[in-house]
């Protein structure tokens, strides 16, 4: 998961990444509700707390899913059913992209 965040200091998105699922796993795996980064752009380092992090749709997945397709259609060209699984490939990928950021922005922490 690819969180963002926008420097107080120079107004650019950061993004950091995590294994976190959600706000609750992500104060896990920092231990404290704060998270203290240094700005990619700018350097000011910025201390906030991590539900002002917000998750970024992650494309490439979709994008995968969409290459899967494209062999898939390939490969089973002869079969016949093969336009519903170009199609519908892709669109799971994004619902499950949707489901993940989603699902991390919905958690709040305390
Ligand atoms: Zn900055």
């Amino acid at each position: 998961m690819k969180l963002s965040y926008r420097c107080s200091s120079c107004k650019k998105d950061n993004t950091l990444k995590t294994k976190a699922k959600n706000r609750h796993e992500l104060l896990m795996e920092l231990g404290k509700n704060e998270f203290h980064e240094r700005c990619k752009h700018c350097g000011n380092f910025t201390k906030k707390h991590i539900n002002r992090l917000y998750a970024e749709d992650n494309y490439s997945l979709v994008l995968i899913g969409f290459v899967a397709a494209a062999i898939a259609t390939i490969l089973l060209w002869d079969l016949g059913f093969i336009s519903s699984i170009t199609f519908s490939v892709p669109i799971w990928f994004w619902i499950e992209m949707k489901k993940k950021s989603s699902s991390f922005n919905r958690t709040m922490v305390k």
